[in-house]
């Protein structure tokens, strides 16, 4: 067989193989001719369908708007004009009929719309399940969503939960929680007027910080929360959250108490409170980017 051939033919079992017809037979090359299957259609099969997964977008970073989040690339399927030939013999067909694997779903029927309008934190919680996207699910007790006002003018977003927030589901109700409610209290505030959350939302094992392939695969509901609460300040809690979220990764000791633009919002970085906890000296910058939150949010 020619390398277009075989080429051709590859392609054809993949396309049969997507339908989940795995097996073939050759037809005798006798015997009276079929009706040709179809050709494979040249949409492709993923942008057919409307369940896009979460997590399979790239890096999050640069800043981006909140309409970017957890749209993969359609993956082509190699359309053939018709089934190859292989050299002196009848063409292969499938030992079954292609049929629509359920009957509801038609690789020509156009998806149903999705519900107008902005989602709620109750649907994207319930989209996140009992989520096993990443390898941190092994670990963890409790997935640690978020908690506070949904409609929040301002939102914390830490690192990921430790054993405290494993523990009891909650983001920051340990001591940097303990040192988070202070500041927020210390700018006339309340914690239940504030979201909480983190980049991650299952505890990584000891602690360390999250890697990679967990913040990519985590992020994407962030983003949702963070687009559907649309507060007017993302305060990001330490490296990791400044660097998911604006894609900068500076140190956090240069670029704290700056404000950048993030979607409709605009985003202020300053340490975590755990690495305050570690160096008691630095409350201080804690405290100078705390005011500076006051004040933004005096403005209106
Ligand atoms: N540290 C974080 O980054 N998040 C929490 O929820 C608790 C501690």
């Amino acid at each position: 067989m020619d390398e277009q051939s075989r080429q051709d033919l590859a392609n054809w079992l993949e396309f049969y193989r997507e339908l989940g017809i795995e097996e073939f037979y050759r037809r005798n090359p006798d015997a009276q001719p079929a009706a040709r299957p179809t050709p494979p259609p040249t949409v492709p099969l993923a942008a057919a369908r409307n369940d896009a997964p979460a997590g399979t977008q790239a890096g999050p970073p640069p800043p981006r708007t909140a309409t970017q989040h957890a749209v993969p690339a359609p993956r082509p399927v190699a359309p053939a004009a018709s089934p190859p030939r292989v050299e002196g013999s009848a063409p292969l067909v499938p030992a079954a009929p292609i049929r629509p694997p359920v009957a509801s779903f038609s690789l020509f029927e156009t998806p149903a719309p999705k519900p107008a309008g902005p989602e709620t934190l109750e649907q994207i919680r319930a989209d996140l399940g009992d989520c096993q996207r990443c390898k941190l699910a092994g670990g963890r007790k409790t997935i640690v969503f978020g908690e506070g006002n949904p409609h929040a003018e301002l939102v914390f977003v830490g690192e990921g939960p430790g054993a405290d927030e494993d523990e009891q589901g909650l983001p920051f109700v340990g001591r940097a929680g303990q040192l988070l409610n202070r500041m927020i209290q210390a700018i006339g505030m309340k914690r239940a007027e504030v979201y909480i959350c983190n980049i991650v939302k299952c505890r990584p094992p000891g602690n360390r910080t999250p890697e990679k392939d967990e913040i990519e695969t985590c992020s994407p509901f962030l983003f949702r929360q963070l687009e559907t609460i649309q507060p007017r300040l993302i305060c990001c809690l330490g490296a990791p959250a400044v660097k998911t979220i604006l894609g900068i990764k500076e140190g956090i000791t240069r670029i704290h108490g700056q404000f950048y633009d993030f979607a409709n919002s605009k985003a202020l970085a300053t340490v975590h409170p755990a690495y305050v906890l570690r160096n008691p000296r630095e409350e201080k910058i804690l405290r100078e980017d705390f005011e500076k939150i006051r004040e933004f949010l005096k403005g209106k």
